[in-house]
C-alpha cells in the first residue's frame, strides 16, 4: 500500500513526499506534530501539516537565517531566537563565539519531539551557552532587552505565531535591541504569497532605519523560493563589510555571496516597492 503526505501549499498545489513510515503523531497545546521517515527527503517535521524541515534541506534555512546577521552584526555575543523549537537555527549560531543564545518557543512538545527524532538538528539544544524559556516570544521581547541580534524563526502568521509578523512587534523587538543590533525574520514566499511579503517588509521598514530582504531556495517549502527580512538600527548591510572570522563550516551559505544576497531578483525588488 503506497503510504504518502502531502502538504496543501494552496488549496490548488499540493508538495506529496512518498512515506516509508509515520514515525509520530501528537496534538500539543498548540499544534499537531509529525514526524515522517520519507524515501527522498530523509526525515520530515510538519506542524499542523505543514512543512517545517527536512533532514536533506534543513541546512538551507537555517544557514541562511543565521550567518547573514551574525556576519553582518559581526560581534554578537547575546541572541535570541524567536521559534526554532526544531533547534536548526541555534546550531548554526553556536557556530559563532556567542556567550548567550536564548531561544523562545512557546510549544516544549516541538523541542522534545526534534530531540528524540532530529538530533542532528537538535544537537545544539544542551549547550551550556543555550538557554530555552517555553513562553510567547510576543510577551517575551516586552520584558527582555540587550540583544546583539534576534532572530524570529516562527511558523506562517496563523495561531501562535500571527503576533509575530506586526507592527507593534517589531517595535518591541526593537526596544529588545542593543544600538547596533539586527532582527531577521523568516518572511514567506514571493511566489504565493507576495501580498504577505510586501506587508511585511513595510512595517518592518516602518520601524527599522535599514531595511533589506535575501532569499533563498527550499525546495520544500512552499514556492521554493523563500525571503528573509532584516531590520537594522545603525548597521547597513549592504556596504558593512564582514569579517573572515569565525571559519565556519557550511554547506549553502558562503562569504563571497554575502552582500549579493541583498540584491533582489527583480520582480522581488518590484513587489516590495510597490
Ligand atoms: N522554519 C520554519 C518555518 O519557516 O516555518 C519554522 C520552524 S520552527 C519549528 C517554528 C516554531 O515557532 C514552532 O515550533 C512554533 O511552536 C513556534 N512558535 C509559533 N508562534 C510562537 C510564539 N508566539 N512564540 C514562540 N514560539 C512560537
Amino acid at each position: 500500500m503506497e503510504l504518502w503526505f502531502s502538504e496543501y501549499q494552496t488549496k490548488n498545489v499540493k508538495l506529496s513526499f512518498r512515506i516509508k513510515e509515520i514515525l509520530y503523531a501528537t496534538q500539543s497545546e498548540y499544534q499537531k506534530i509529525s514526524v515522517y521517515e520519507t524515501e527522498d527527503f530523509g526525515r520530515l517535521l510538519t506542524l499542523d501539516d505543514l512543512v517545517m524541515l527536512t533532514t536533506k534541506d534543513e541546512y538551507i534555512y537555517h544557514e541562511m537565517i543565521s550567518h547573514v546577521p551574525m556576519l553582518t552584526h559581526g560581534n554578537a555575543s547575546k541572541v535570541l531566537v524567536i521559534g526554532g523549537g526544531d533547534g536548526g537555527t541555534v546550531r548554526e549560531l553556536l557556530k559563532h563565539p556567542v556567550k548567550e543564545v536564548h531561544l523562545v518557543e512557546i510549544d516544549k512538545e516541538v523541542v522534545e519531539t526534534s530531540k528524540k527524532y532530529f538530533p542532528s538538528v537538535s544537537c545544539g539544544l544542551t549547550d551550556p551557552r543555550v538557554k530555552i524559556f517555553y513562553e510567547d516570544g510576543i510577551e517575551f521581547v516586552k520584558k527582555n532587552k540587550g540583544y546583539d541580534v534576534i532572530i524570529i524563526d516562527s511558523t506562517d502568521p496563523i495561531g501562535p505565531a500571527e503576533g509575530l509578523f506586526s507592527t507593534q512587534f517589531y517595535k518591541n523587538v526593537y526596544s529588545a535591541l542593543n544600538e547596533d543590533g539586527i532582527v531577521v525574520a523568516q518572511t514567506e514566499t514571493p511566489i504565493l504569497l507576495g501580498d504577505l511579503v510586501r506587508k511585511i517588509y513595510k512595517d518592518m521598514s516602518s520601524v527599522f532605519a535599514y531595511t533589506n530582504m535575501y532569499t533563498a531556495v527550499i525546495p520544500t517549502y512552499p514556492g521554493a523560493l523563500w525571503t528573509f527580512t532584516m531590520g537594522s538600527k545603525t548597521i547597513n548591510p549592504v556596504t558593512k563589510e564582514i569579517s573572515s572570522m569565525p571559519n565556519l563550516d557550511t554547506k549553502y551559505y558562503t562569504r563571497e555571496l554575502h552582500k549579493s544576497y541583498f540584491i533582489l531578483p527583480p520582480f522581488v525588488g518590484k513587489l516590495i516597492s510597490e
